[in-house]
This record gives C-alpha cells, structure tokens and sequence, in this order.
C-alpha cells in the first residue's frame, strides 16, 4: 500500500509530540517524586538523628559539668546528710552520663562521632577512678585542711580529666552541628534544584503542549478550508465545479430577478475530447482539459463564472449579458476552441459545441436554464453549427436528453434498439435497389426515439462504438436474409465519425461480413460530410481499408458541410447523397434545384452514383430524374419502415421486386409501426 505522504507525516509528528509531552510529564512526577522522599529523608536526618544526637551530647556535658560542681559542693559542705545526698547526686549524674552515651552510641553514627564517642570513653574509664577518689576525699572531709586538701585533689586530679571530656564533647557537639547545617543545607539545595528543575520541565511540557496544540489546530483549519476547497472546485483544473457553479446560478437568477436584468448561462462541450483521450490518453486529455479551462479563464471578464461540471462540460455564466452578446461571446470561445492546442509537442485542434440559455427569457431556475443550455448544446453538436440557443421546438424534443443519457447505457442488453428500413428506388429501372438501415430506440417510457434525439447522446458518452457494432451486425444480418430469398439489394448502414476514428472498424465489418456470408459489395458505408472533412490520418486509412475490403462508400447529406472537390477527389467514394434539405425544396427555391443540378454534374464528373434523398412528391422525383439522379429516397416512395411491413411494402408496392414472401425470414426484434 502507497502511504499518503503528508498525512502519515502529520500522524507522526503529533505521535512524537504528544509522546514527549508524556514523557516530559512522567519525568516531571519522577523528579517531584524523587526529590521530595530525599529531601524528606534529609529532613527526617536532621529531626531524627541529629538532634536526638545533640541533645544526648548536651546531657552528657550538662552531666559532667554538674558532676564537677556535685564534687566541689560535697568538699564544701558539713552536714554528712547533705553530703552523702550530694554524693548520691553526682553517682545520678555519672548514670546519666553513660546512659546517654549509650543512647548516643546505638544512633547511627559517622566515623568522626564513633571516634570521639571512643576517647570520651577512654576518658571517662581514666577519670573515673580520680573523681571517684577525689569524692571519697571530699566526703571524709572533717576540717578546713581536709576541705582543701579535697578541693585540691578535684582541681588536680578530677577537673582537668574531666575537662578533657568535656573538650571532647564539645567537639562532638560542633561535628553534630555541622552535620545538622550540612543536611539542612543540602535539603535546600535539594529544594531549589527540585523546584528549579519542575519549573524547566514544566514549561518544557507546557510549551511543547502548546507547540502540539497550535500544530493540531492549524493542520485542523488547513484541512477543513483543504476539504472546503475539493468541495467546491474541480481538483484538475481548479475551476468552481458543479456545486459552486450551481450555488452561484442560483444568485445570479436572485439577483437578476431583483434588479430585472438578464444573464447568459453557457453549456460548453469539447467535440473531439474522446479522441485526445482515446488515442494520446488520459494523461494528455487532463493536460488538454487544464489548457482548455486557462485558455477560457483568460478571456473571460473578472464578473464571469467559468465552471468545469465534469469530463469535457464546462459551463458559463455571464451576468447582464443578453441574445447579442451572448452570441459574441460564443463566437469568440469557438474561435478559441478551435485554435490548435499544444500537447507536449501535439498540435490537438478540439472545437467546441456551445449551448446558450438566456434568463428570463429561456428560463426562470437554475435547473430549467441547465437543461435548456443542455438542450441547445446537444443541438449544436448534432448540427454541427457551433453554438445555438436554446429554443422551445428544440427543447421539446431534447429536455429529456439528461435522464435519456443514463438509459441509452442499457439500450442493447435490454434489447429496445430496432433498425428501420428505407428503400432507395434507382431512377432507371424505377425500382427497389437497395434499403438504409436507420436506427430508432424502442424507450420503455418516451415510446419510439429518433435518432436525432439519442445519436449525438451516444456520441458523447462513447456509446455510439457499441451502437453501430449493433447496427452493422443487425442490417447485414436482415440484408443476408434478404439475399437468400432472393431479394438482392443494397444495405446503406450510417457510421458517425467518431467510428471512423476506430481503426479496428474495416476488420469488425468483415467479421460480420463473413459471419454472415454477405459479399461486401452489398454493405454502403454512409459517412456525412463533416465527417469525412475531418481527414485525419486514421479516418483516412479506415475509408481506404473499408474501399479495398469492396464495401462502398457513401457521402451523406452532402451540401451542408462546405466540402471542397479537392477533399472529394481524395476520398475512396462511390455515391454522393445530396442533403434532403435541398431536394425538399428543390420544387420551389429555384437556388435548391441548381444546386441538386450541380451536385449532380459534379457527382458525374467525377465519376460517382448521385443519390437524392428527402423526395416528398412525384414532381421532385420527375424533376430528378431529368436532372440525370441515379437513385432517390423518400417519404413519397416509403417512409422508414420496420422489417415485417418492409416485406409487405417490397411485395405491393410500385417500386417493390417480386419476391415470395414465404421465403422471407422473420424479423429479428418485434414490430412498431413508425
Ligand atoms: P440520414 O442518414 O440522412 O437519414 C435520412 C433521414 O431523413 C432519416 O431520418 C429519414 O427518415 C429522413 N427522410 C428520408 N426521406 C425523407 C423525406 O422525404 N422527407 C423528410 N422530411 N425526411 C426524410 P431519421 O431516420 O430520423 O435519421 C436521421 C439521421 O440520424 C440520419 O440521417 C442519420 O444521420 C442518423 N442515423 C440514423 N440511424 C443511424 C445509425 O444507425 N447510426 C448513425 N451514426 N446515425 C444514424
Ligand atoms: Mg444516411
Ligand atoms: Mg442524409
């Protein structure tokens, strides 16, 4: 699995920050914890310890120095009563002494106090026996001599030995002293190190917390305003999309409709987007999509709203702009569309097909405008005439367009495709000499729908590729049929242009071909003007493979795509199939018929069959075969019509062959009358 870099990265910085927040905390107890059991250990030293031990030493020399007055007392007293009380009392004082030596020996105790406690031992044991004597002399004392004699024997013996301990003990009572300051001393010290060091990490903790909180807060805000963002605009070419372009038609429509002015919403459609994506790929489609969206951002005005709606569809709202401006506007996006585009070196010219609805006029919501630009473009396209806007007579038969686009999807595996049959009479033998096959979707809800209304559909969504595969399969099938009951005429099958881009194409159709033992012959292949004029090199190869595999070839409604004789000259054609436009009015407009005549001269000239469709009455099909046409179609002759009346049509008309009926086959999809 491929990590989402920057998120991962997130993820682990707040990991990291987070973990040494932590473990800053933890430190922080650890260190309170620690300092304060050795500061209260220090402290307990100082209660416990020391000063139990200063105050046993305090005795002892608080008992020493009492011994020695007990001893001058009892050397200057008379009464024997007093003396032996006094005598008792410095006995007292030399067990309290000891005992609280001892005592002072079972406290712990550093060397330097062990030893002292030694000499004061060693001391007392040799004092001992001198103030012990220099007490037995004292009480013996009679007269003023003993009492000296007594007093000097303390002064000589007695006091200086004991003075000795004394010493000794003061010396205990400074080392206990120092030791008490150094313990106090070392237990602030402790204090100030532990305050010093929680403080630092504290405000480490702290500071990081904060660092962590303010970097969860900003990747929060950038990742809301991140997600804002994707919400609202396209992610390849960072236009507003659907949802924004929407939002903002919406105050458009408020706005104008308050201050009763007008705007012009746009349908933008590029027409050979499946191309650039099909043959250079996706990578080079998203390239041209970004060009495409730079190069209408470039031209439009700071007030106007260019929107990407998906795929190849952009859409464009431009406030108080009316029919006129409109119209210039989307004269001057063609002129952009179609100047060549630069693909890594590729020169790609596009086009585009532009629908226009104008509010109020052609719509008063957001969703109608949308449809009816919708609707225009779709006409635009399948006109081939760049822009149009929207009109009602249009829009009766395109609204649907946007839930039929969904539909069209499943039209074959549901079986709702049929083909139609029209005949194609040839003016010298005046009869039957070949059929076109037209396409019409048998829709569960809209009933029967022309062409017109779903070919540019399929077109645009890639379905037209499946959609003539049915077709050419289905009309060599139903002409193979023809053929064994010994009816052998032509089967004209329509192959939009975008098929003609496939390369595989030739192949397929003599796959079917032979599959259905139909000689090639048999198979037109008719291909509209516009179609044809754009000679790429693989529609180019497509029309030679198809001329050498023996299927003919077939220019369609020709007159209405400007074509030069130099492109005809080039192309592999057999028929030339004049556009029912003009042979329709060929009757009244004296400009049709001279075109149909001179159509027809140059279809001679240069040697191909001339085809007239679109004849609606007997004088239009008098007039042509004056004119020297080889071959007519039209409602005079016979509508469209579905395979099991095509037989009946084929048995009883005028223009019919004979043919028994018993041997026909059934038709492949069930009947609809047209
Ligand atoms: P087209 O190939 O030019 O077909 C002739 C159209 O003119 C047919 O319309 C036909 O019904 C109509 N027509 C024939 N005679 C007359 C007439 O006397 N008067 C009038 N007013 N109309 C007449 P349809 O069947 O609606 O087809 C329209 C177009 O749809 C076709 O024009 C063709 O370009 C396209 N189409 C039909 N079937 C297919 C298909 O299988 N594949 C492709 N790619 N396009 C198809
Ligand atoms: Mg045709
Ligand atoms: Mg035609």
């Amino acid at each position: 699995m491929k990590l989402d870099h920057p998120k991962w990265s997130i993820r682990a910085g707040l990991t990291l920050g987070f973990t040494i927040v932590l473990a800053l905390m933890v430190t922080l107890m650890a260190i309170a914890v620690v300092w304060m059991t050795r500061i209260d250990r220090e402290l307990d030293v100082i209660v416990n310890s020391n000063l139990a031990k200063t105050e046993l030493a305090h005795t002892m020399e608080t008992a020493l120095r009492e011994r020695a007055i007990a001893m001058h007392t009892i050397a200057v007293m008379q009464d024997p009563f007093e003396k032996d009380a006094y005598a008792q009392r410095f006995d007292t004082l030399g067990s309290l002494f000891t005992t609280a030596r001892a005592q002072l020996e079972a406290l712990p105790l550093s060397d330097a106090e062990l030893n002292l406690l030694k000499k004061i031992k060693t001391l007392t044991s040799t004092t001992m026996p001198y103030a012990r004597a220099a007490v037995e002399t004292a009480m013996t004392a009679r007269s003023r001599e003993d009492t000296l004699a007594a007093l000097d024997e303390i002064r000589i013996n007695a006091v200086p030995r004991q003075s000795l301990i004394a010493e000794e003990l003061t010396a205990l009572i400074t080392l206990q002293k120092d030791a008490t300051e150094r313990t106090a001393h070392d237990a602030k010290t402790d204090y100030h190190n532990a305050i010093v060091l929680m403080i630092t990490i504290g405000t480490l903790a702290i500071g990081l917390g904060l660092l962590v909180a303010i970097f969860v807060i900003r990747n929060a805000t950038r990742q809301a305003t991140k997600l804002q963002h994707q919400a609202m605009f396209d992610g390849l070419t960072n236009l507003p999309n659907r949802v924004l372009f929407h939002d903002r038609l919406q105050q458009a429509v408020l706005s104008s409709r308050r201050d009763k002015r007008m705007f012009a919403l746009l349908s933008l459609d590029l027409n050979r987007f499946k191309e650039v994506n099909d043959t250079l790929g996706h990578h080079q489609g998203d390239k041209l999509l970004n060009k495409v969206a730079q190069r209408l951002l470039s031209h439009a005005r700071e007030s106007d709203t260019i929107a990407r709606l998906g795929g190849d569809e952009f859409s464009l709202l431009l406030p108080s702009t009316d029919i006129s401006g409109g119209a210039v506007f989307a004269q001057k996006l063609l002129k952009l569309m179609t100047e060549e585009f630069n693909l890594d070196g590729k020169q790609v010219s596009v086009g585009a097909s532009i629908g226009i609805a104008i509010f109020p006029e052609h719509g008063q919501d957001p969703e109608v405008l949308m449809q009816h630009a919708d609707a225009a473009m779709y006409i635009a396209k399948r006109a081939n005439t760049g822009f149009e806007f929207y009109d009602e007579a249009i829009g009766n038969n395109t609204l649907s367009n946007i839930a039929l686009k969904n539909d069209l999807r499943h039209a074959i595996e549901r079986n709702q495709l049929r083909l139609y049959y029209q005949p194609k009479i040839g003016h010298d033998l005046g009869k039957v000499t070949g059929l076109e096959a037209l396409v019409r979707w048998q829709h569960p809800e809209h009933g029967l729908v022309p062409p017109d209304r779903f070919i540019a559909l399929a077109e645009s969504t890639g379905f037209i590729q499946p959609l003539t595969a049915w077709v050419v399969e289905e009309a060599v099938r139903q002409c193979a049929l023809l053929h064994r009951s010994g009816m052998y005429l032509s089967m004209a099958v329509n192959i939009s242009a975008i098929n003609l881009k496939d390369a595989e194409l030739p192949k397929k159709i003599s796959a079917v071909l032979s599959t259905h033992q139909l000689h090639p012959k048999w198979l037109e292949i008719e291909v509209t003007e516009s179609a044809v004029m754009d000679d790429t090199l693989c529609t180019l190869r497509v029309l030679e493979e198809l001329d050498v595999l023996g299927t003919r070839l077939s220019i369609d409604d020709y007159g209405t795509g400007y074509s030069s004789l130099a492109n005809i000259k080039k192309l592999p054609l057999n028929d030339i199939k004049i556009d029912k436009s003009f042979v329709m009015g060929m009757s009244d407009n004296h400009a049709d018929e001279t075109i149909v005549r001179s159509t027809i001269e140059m279809g001679h000239g240069l040697g191909l069959r001339v085809v007239a469709e679109g004849v609606e009455d007997q004088a239009t099909g008098n007039r042509l075969t004056e004119l020297g046409c080889d071959s007519a179609q039209g409602y005079f002759m016979s509508r469209p019509l579905p395979p099991e009346h095509l037989l009946k049509w084929l048995h009883e008309s005028p223009w019919g062959l004979a043919a028994d009926a018993a041997t026909l086959a059934e038709p492949s999809t069930p009947p609809t009358a047209e």
